[in-house]
């Protein structure tokens, strides 16, 4: 069965058990701050768990990408050295939101394996939960009745709560779980040791293949539990470990997922996989690591220094620093693998082809520029290990090129111990430590339960259509950060205040209770479909009724930069073409930042097109035609843009202004008219093909011009209020070179007359031709006059002292012939009397200068000179 046959058996034998089918969402989602990258099938469906939502159907299964990279489940140091941990892979899963439980779950996953896919039952094994005094839970009694109709008794094994007790978080829906797992070793194996005992051993061929999870209680902050009203069930596949099963096969790379990818790696680099145990774990490594890049490059995420982008980077060097130790890979080469990557999987996942140019270019000059990296910390890791007093590298150098240079410890270990040192890795893991409590400080936060003054099932958002309303409070918590100290999260019935969401900001505003007292909402936001609304604090009656009002000037300003942000999408695709996409973009009332995919500069006349289309439409007065709910498919029929890496429901909110048209949650001006004016700021480029554009519309275009026509003016009276003040400064710019030449052209005429001068000052002192004077010249002029005069005696020794910004400057001059017979050094000189002037300085033994800070002490110097004589 090909890995694709297993994917769509899947989802048709839960689409046979009534279940809707839905795409994988991304694997960034927008909504949940407590998660960097989706890591299990549940995740985008948190907000049905926590009942802030209805589905659309109480039945879904889907396969969802999966990124275990970062927070609660970290998987990526097993990666490439077991055969079945992955840092993305897809997650099977069937849902049921408070419709069937335990029963249902268990028999259908046992209908699939056994039946659909036909796999041995001798070769599976389930746990359930045995109980846990902490919780005063006891042991899954009805998972094991239920169990124990379809397996022998003897193959249901008990798992503790770390194994078999499932939480979302430390907060939140909770319960049991029963886990399937398979023993797919050879028959002599198994004979000689039963796989009972191999069951969650990390055993590579013994592993766990299926996760079905029982909610049916919720954590709250006290850690205690309470029973949820609905139970749900949550089940979570391997899709790569199954792929191996049914395919017969003892590791997931050796499964269709990872073959092709795998085949091209040798070709590209010219190593047979399978042979030697450390290029099988680099080409593991590269094989998984360019999946979950791509992924989520696709997906909008893109390599950078912060939070997910940094997370994504370091995937990335990871694979590049196994291909350059172990495959000897020296220049970019993972970039290679988008094509067959895009091939084998963009038809699950149709992104990988549309964004395929975009992937390969960004892994490309990420690689470029981290294989840099890599000599610089190299050399450096020479210079350390030529300097270090004994054969250990101390662990505060590790960290700094771990830190700095992006160098796994095991690199700096690998590349010491072939010189024969070693690293102190203690010393490491302190440092190491220290970093990380001091990021944990800076982002810890505390956060309260949810104080549930009234139920209510969904909140609704009627800030599209007015900006104040009467509000009823129907929760609140605290949260406790270092950064914003103590502040309330207010969820109301109804609210008019948008919340942060696709790249526009949140409201601000205020809430007025009864008696005249006065809440400053400083800001909102969304999570998990919950409207929060956040104060520095509560209000004295919670159970009053308040008058929200959203500040109408920053929404006004909101608005027209998110209609102008359309319009600049429009004119991106119209004029620099349709492979523009949007990647990113930030809606403000003051400004606006969009960031798109395009793969050179725009040039200056193409801003200037851009720009006049926009305000073209502007002119236009072209109405806001909004369609609310309307069926996904129906919009983008009509041509409606939707974004990459952006989670849709079926039916959507479309937006148009005359031909441009997107799929928006966002709030916008009733008429391009009311956007004013449009002006672009800047254009630059933001990483390998992404390029940004920030731009200003409404006031913020008046305030601009008036600043610019103040200074314009101002530089007017400057130059006394010329006619044609641009032809004024280029005179201006002409006169000023005419007179630097001249002035050069002087100090030259100068410095001749001095030489005359200075030539009859000369003292003969014991065969010498001496001189000490202080001069009105600049150093380069002084050595000039020095040098002139060298070429007429040979027998001089000259000390010029001269004052420069106030600063002491003396420079000796010794004829070369002087210099050997009477044993004379200028650079000795200076040094000595560079203590005048508390300077030092040094040269030639025949010119040799001085700078010190004090010019009072010239004069001595000067007069110091003639002992040497
Ligand atoms: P394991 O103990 O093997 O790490 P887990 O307990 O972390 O698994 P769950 O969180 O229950 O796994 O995830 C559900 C299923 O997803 C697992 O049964 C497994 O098949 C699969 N899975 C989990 N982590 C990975 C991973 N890193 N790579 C590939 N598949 C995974
Ligand atoms: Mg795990």
């Amino acid at each position: 069965m090909t890995s694709q046959e297993i994917r769509s058996k899947f989802l048709n034998f839960f689409e046979g058990k009534k279940h809707l089918i839905v795409p994988s969402a991304p694997l960034v989602l927008k909504n949940d701050p407590t998660l960097m990258f989706v890591n299990s099938g549940m995740a985008p469906f948190k907000e049905f768990f926590l009942g802030n939502s209805e589905p659309k159907s109480n039945r879904i299964a889907d396969t969802q990408k999966c990124l275990r990279v970062s927070g609660k489940h970290n998987d990526l140091e097993e990666v490439g050295y077991d055969t079945y941990h992955h840092t993305l892979f897809e997650m099977l899963g069937n849902w049921s939101f408070g419709d069937y439980f335990k029963k249902e779950a268990i028999a259908w996953a046992w209908e699939l394996l056994t039946e659909v896919y036909g796999i041995d039952k001798d070769i599976l094994y389930v746990t359930i939960f045995e109980g846990s005094d902490d919780d005063n839970l006891k042991i899954d009694q009805e998972a094991y009745d239920i169990w124990k109709q379809y397996i022998s008794e003897d193959r249901i094994l008990m798992g503790n709560k770390k194994d078999n007790f499932w939480e979302m978080g430390d907060q939140g829906p909770c319960g049991p779980c029963s886990e399937i797992h398979v023993d797919i070793r050879s028959a002599e194996e198994k004979a000689k040791v039963d796989g009972k005992s191999l069951v969650n051993m990390d055993h590579p061929q013994v592993v766990e293949i299926w996760n079905l999870v029982f909610m049916q209680y919720n954590r709250k902050a006290n850690g205690s539990l309470e029973a949820l009203p609905n139970k749900h069930i949550d089940t979570g596949m391997g899709f790569e470990r199954l792929c191996m099963v049914l395919q017969s096969v003892q590791s997931n790379y050796d499964t269709d997922v990872f073959t092709p990818i795998i085949r091209e790696i040798e070709t590209i680099t010219n190593k047979d996989y399978g042979k030697n145990e450390k290029v099988d774990v680099a080409i593991r490594v590269i094989s998984d690591h360019v999946r979950a890049v791509a992924f989520s490059i696709a997906d909008g995420q893109l390599p950078s220094n912060t939070g997910a982008g940094y997370v994504i980077r370091r995937i990335l060097r990871r694979a590049v620093r196994y291909g350059f130790t172990f495959l000897n890979q020296k220049e970019p080469f993972i970039y290679k693998l988008t094509d067959t990557l895009s091939k084998q999987m963009g038809t699950a996942f149709p992104e990988l082809k549309s964004q395929k140019r975009l992937i390969e270019n960004v892994i490309k000059e990420e690689e470029h520029s981290f294989l840099r990296t890599l000599d610089q910390g190299l050399l450096l890791l020479e210079t350390v290990i030529t300097n270090a007093k004994s054969k250990t590298i101390a662990g505060s150098k590790a960290f700094e090129l771990y830190d700095t240079y992006g160098f796994p410890l095991d690199l700096t270990q690998l590349i010491a111990k072939e010189k024969g040192y070693e690293v102190d890795e203690a010393g490491f893991n302190a440092e190491m430590k220290k970093q990380k409590d001091r990021s944990r400080a800076a982002s810890a936060s505390e956060m309260s339960d949810w104080v549930v003054l009234k139920e209510d099932d969904e909140e609704e958002f009627i800030g599209y259509d007015t900006l104040t309303a009467n509000v009823k409070l129907t929760r609140y918590r605290k949260v406790t950060s270092k950064k914003e100290g103590e502040q309330y999260q207010l969820v109301f019935n109804m609210t008019p205040f948008y919340p942060e969401s696709g790249g526009q900001v949140g409201d601000k505003g205020t809430i007025k209770a009864s008696n005249g007292e006065v809440i400053y909402i400083l800001d909102t936001k969304k999570e998990n479909n919950v409207i929060m609304h956040i104060a520095k604090n509560l209000p004295e009656y919670l159970n009053d009724t308040f008058k929200a009002q959203v500040n109408e000037e920053y929404r006004r300003l909101s608005a027209s930069n998110h209609t102008a942000t359309h319009l600049l999408h429009q004119a991106l695709r119209t004029i620099l073409g349709t492979h523009v996409e949007q990647k990113g973009s930030l809606v403000r009332p003051k400004s606006l930042r969009f960031d798109f995919s395009h793969y050179s500069k725009v040039e200056p006349d193409q801003l200037q097109q851009i720009e006049d289309f926009v305000n073209a439409r502007i002119k236009e007065n072209l109405p806001l035609e909004e369609q609310r709910n309307i069926p996904m498919q129906k919009a983008l029929d009509e041509g409606a843009l939707a974004l990459f890496g952006e989670k849709y429901g079926d039916s959507v909110r479309a937006i148009r202004f005359g031909q441009s048209m997107e799929l928006c949650g966002g709030t916008h001006v009733q008429n391009t008219g009311d956007i004013w004016y449009f002006k672009i700021k800047s254009e630059s480029a933001i990483a390998a093909g992404i390029r940004r554009i920030e731009a200003i519309t409404n006031m913020a275009v008046g305030d601009y011009f008036e600043t610019i026509d103040k200074e314009y003016h101002t530089l007017k009276e400057v130059l006394k209020n010329p006619n044609e003040p641009v032809k004024a400064v280029e005179n201006l710019q002409a006169e000023n070179a005419e007179l630097k030449k001249q002035v050069e052209q002087l100090l030259k005429d100068k410095a001749k007359n001095i030489k005359g001068e200075l030539k009859s000052e000369l003292v003969e002192i014991n065969d010498v031709l001496f001189l000490a004077k202080k001069l009105d010249l600049d150093a380069g002029a002084i050595k000039d006059v020095c040098f002139e005069l060298g070429s007429e005696f040979n027998n001089l020794f000259l000390l010029f002292g001269a004052e420069a910004n106030g600063k002491a400057i003396l420079s000796c001059y010794i004829s070369k012939e002087l210099v050997s017979e009477k044993d004379l050094n200028a650079g000795q000189i200076v040094r000595e009397l560079g203590k005048h002037i508390q300077g030092g300085g040094g040269g030639q033994p025949f010119f040799a200068t001085a700078g010190g800070k004090n010019p009072a002490g010239i004069e001595e110097a000067l007069k110091a000179a003639k002992d040497y004589l």
